[in-house]
């Protein structure tokens, strides 16, 4: 994770979970001749399935627009297309609009040393609470089932023993499919509430306090899992849109590894839809989550408590985060700069060198 100074202060920057970009390109990698989801790792207490792809080879994700488009066509027809938008993919542009479209068009650099610890952290915290099973997945319905499944072994996990993590989410937020994955989740001990608290833990290599765009930037992120798992919760999943949008039939046979990992874990599914109705089912029976969230920032030398803190949801802010976002990724508006309080990103920027922002700044 780089540093730089600025204002006299370090800041040792995450610009994205890590964890959850690889898990998006384990899902490209995945990809088949169907275009699908973004999100692959598919995790149950004492086993989540981890997929292994027996299916075709990878597809290509950056569908070239037909050479007889007159205009160019939205980043997110280009690169989402019939695909969800990850919660990283919101914080990301959050973070900064051009970084993210040099990201889509460039492709992602190199992870550093900082950012691969931060995912080592991750799976370690993982591995406490979870045990992964390989299950060979054949189709974007099989990755679909089983991440479904996950869903419903972990927060049985959270009801039974009051924690789980890596929780896979999806729903429409603004009109847009979004998936995430849950960092953790906690049941309180209290007695008294019974609304689960929503946690993100970041990593970071320097004992510094989190900077406010940091800080700003985990908000949304948290925000983003509560408003998906409190929809999964209150609102009817819609079933034929989720069809349809991701190219997916309902009457899917899953092959007989799928079906042994699902019978391993107490239900029986011949087909998709069996699936779907065992999760729609499950979501009807949770609590909403608490109102307050909760970011926990870390050493990662030692993993000791940098800081920890508790802030409410704003569905007002969010709701204008996504709309904000939504109007870039949809081609309603350009890609913006960091604001000049912000400018300090730039140090840290892989795309500095062509960015206009820095060759104006030079110009001064
Ligand atoms: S140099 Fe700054 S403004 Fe340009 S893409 Fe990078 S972070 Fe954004």
């Amino acid at each position: 994770m780089p540093s730089s100074h600025s204002a006299g202060q370090e800041f040792p920057v995450e610009v994205v979970s890590d964890e959850e970009m690889a898990l998006i390109e384990a899902a490209l990698a995945l990809a088949t001749a169907r275009p699908f989801l973004s999100s692959a790792r598919c995790a149950a207490p004492l086993s989540r399935a981890a997929c292994s792809a027996a299916g075709p080879a990878a597809g290509d994700i950056e569908d070239s627009p037909p050479p007889h488009t007159p205009q160019r066509r939205s980043l997110l027809a280009r690169f989402r297309e019939r695909r969800a938008l990850a919660v990283t993919d919101i914080t990301a542009t959050e973070w900064c609009d051009k970084q993210m479209e040099f990201v889509l068009e460039q492709g992602r650099p190199e992870r550093t040393e900082a950012m691969k610890a931060g995912s080592d952290r991750h799976a370690q915290l993982e591995k406490e609470v979870i045990e992964r099973v390989d299950v060979a997945i054949r189709s974007a319905e099989e990755l679909w089932a089983v991440k479904f499944m996950n869903f419903i072994v972990g927060t049985n996990q959270l009801l039974f023993d009051g924690i789980t993590r890596e929780l896979p989410v999806i729903g429409v937020i603004e009109g847009s499919w979004m998936v995430g994955v849950i960092d953790e989740i906690r049941m309180p001990m209290d007695g008294v509430s019974s609304h689960p608290i929503l946690v993100d833990t970041k990593t970071r290599s320097k004992p510094t306090v989190p900077s406010e765009a940091q800080k700003r930037n985990g908000r949304l992120q948290l925000m983003c899992y509560k408003y998906l798992w409190d929809n999964l919760i209150t609102e009817i999943f819609p079933a034929e849109y989720f069809f349809s949008y991701f190219d997916l039939n309902p009457n899917y046979l899953l092959s007989d590894d799928v079906k042994c990992y699902i019978s391993s874990l107490g239900f029986h599914a011949k087909t998709f839809e069996d699936v779907l109705k065992y999760f729609k089912v499950t979501c009807h029976t949770l609590p909403q989550s608490r109102k307050h969230l909760l970011l926990r920032y870390e050493l990662q030398a030692d993993h000791s408590l940098l800081e920890e803190y508790q802030f409410p949801y704003d569905a007002m802010w969010l709701k204008n985060q996504i709309q904000e976002t939504l109007g870039f990724w949809m081609g309603a508006r350009e890609a913006k700069f960091v604001i000049e309080e912000e400018r300090w990103k730039c140090h840290f920027c892989k795309f500095a060198s062509n960015c206009p922002k820095m060759a104006s700044t030079t110009r001064c």
